[in-house]
């Protein structure tokens, strides 16, 4: 048996969360693999490590030193290891190592940008096999490079290159524990690169994948996935049983306990997730699985994203026009837009792009180039929305669930704007104005969780 097991910024925050960390890491041998985010908030007001290095990062890149950030970013390394009882020079290599990162030449602001980041996951990894080794226990910290994370050379947005997984896979018979820093790993060229923020998740789901573990166990500060957000409904129902498909959707709209771009390698290779809490590690958890066992509820979540925006244009006859929608699509490629959504009619199409996608210059661009490339007689952009998902494999087999979730939204006054099912059904979306996000979940979880 081997488990992949990933502990967040939240679970390594202060001494007394690495001490529980080390003790959920010893209580079950098959847990050989361990990946490690860089510490987090140790209480709302609390800054995470990393963003303590992006603030050193981008003083330096502003001509400044940066040299209080990196500080107060080592002292949380320092605390945590003087509070564990490991000796004063424990800390010297991590201090180093971070002074070291803040010198390095910043003539490429990215790659200098990645590195500091990358400073975080890496420390941590390095104090937490210090922590277990004075334990007595066998712990080795590994470095992505030496074990073949590769990565695309996309600073900050990083994908997994397809060759990483076979050289991955040796990580299997390392001898002990490996404790591996995640987030991020290093581009063909040699240099450090990161994934999007919290892809420690991401690391985790590639080791899983690569090694083919039984589980990939993702311990965070949830005793669970929740059917909502709660901080928009109180005490929301636990789900016990999510599949890949189900879970994408809901970490695509808004659910940040686990990373959206982490399912795929555990989806390709069918590790089943197992979404834990480090503060309370006999809670069932949430597991995310290929297929679920119970199907009888339709729906298993309601996710919710702000920060949205339309692109419309109508024109008549766009059915007959072979080529509108590349043509369309191609004005947003050429400006780097990826889009989310593209509902249409019969003579109009939509675009749903993510807000911080489309700056205002940008958008002026694009609406000028459909101007002039599509000739339509509307185009206009409409900011301030919000997409709401309704998801859940089980809609397939169910009739009427677009008509109760359009009637619970009637019912509390909330403006359908779009509405968008994809054909495979795992979820319907619908984009309102951003006002009514809160009241349109509400009314959403009360009609699919409380009315039955
Ligand atoms: N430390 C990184 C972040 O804060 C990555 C992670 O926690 O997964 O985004």
């Amino acid at each position: 048996m081997l488990k992949v097991s990933k502990f967040g910024g939240s679970s390594l925050a202060s001494a007394e969360q690495v001490r529980r960390v080390c003790d959920i890491i010893t209580a079950d041998s098959a847990r050989r693999l361990i990946v490690v985010s860089a510490p987090g908030k140790r209480h709302s007001q609390d800054i995470k490590v990393t963003d303590l290095l992006i603030a050193a990062a981008s003083a330096r890149l502003m001509g400044k030193i940066g040299a209080s950030e990196c500080a107060e970013a080592i002292e949380r390394y320092r605390s945590i290891a003087s509070e564990l009882g490991l000796p004063a020079e424990a800390i010297e290599p991590v201090a180093r190592d971070f002074m070291e990162r803040l010198e390095y030449s910043t003539t490429n602001a990215d790659l200098y940008m990645d590195t500091m980041k990358a400073g975080g996951e890496d420390n941590c990894a390095r104090l937490i096999a210090q922590v277990l080794q004075a334990r007595g226990v066998e712990a080795h910290y590994v470095n992505p490079k030496e074990a073949g994370l590769l990565l695309s050379d996309e600073p900050g947005n990083a994908q997994v290159l397809p060759e990483a997984y076979n050289r991955l896979r040796d990580l299997r018979e390392r001898p002990g524990i490996t404790i591996f820093p995640g987030f991020f790993g290093y581009s063909e060229a040699g240099n450090v690169v990161t994934f999007s923020r919290g892809g420690s998740d991401i690391t985790g789901a590639i080791l899983a994948g690569a090694v083919r573990a039984d589980v990939y166990e993702n311990f965070t500060d949830v005793d669970s996935v929740f059917a909502a957000n709660p901080s928009i409904v109180a005490a929301p129902a636990p789900i016990a049983e999510l599949t890949y498909r189900e879970m994408r959707e809901l970490s695509y709209a808004g659910f940040s306990v686990f990373h959206d771009e982490a399912l795929e390698p555990v989806y390709r290779a069918e590790v089943p997730v197992h979404i834990r809490n480090t503060n309370n590690p006999n809670a069932a958890g949430t597991l995310i699985v290929p297929h679920r066992t119970t199907n009888e509820i339709p729906v298993v979540g309601i996710a919710a994203m702000k920060g949205v925006c339309c692109v419309y244009l109508s024109k008549y006859l766009i059915n007959r026009q072979i080529g509108f929608g590349r043509r369309l699509l191609e004005v947003l490629e050429g400006e780097n837009i990826s889009f989310e959504h593209v509902p249409s009619g019969i003579d109009n199409m939509s675009v749903l792009i993510r807000e911080e996608n489309l700056p205002e210059a940008k958008e002026k661009r694009i609406v000028e180039k459909i101007r002039q490339t599509l000739a339509p007689e509307d185009v206009s952009v409409e900011r301030g929305l919000s997409l709401i998902m309704v998801v859940g494999e089980g809609m397939r087999h169910t009739v009427g669930i677009a008509s109760r979730a359009t009637g619970a939204l009637a019912r509390e006054k909330v403006n359908i704007e779009i509405i968008n099912q994809g054909s495979n059904e795992v979820s319907m979306m619908f984009g309102i104005k951003s006002p009514d996000m809160e009241t349109a979940v509400q009314a959403l979880y009360r009609e699919f969780f409380e009315c039955s």
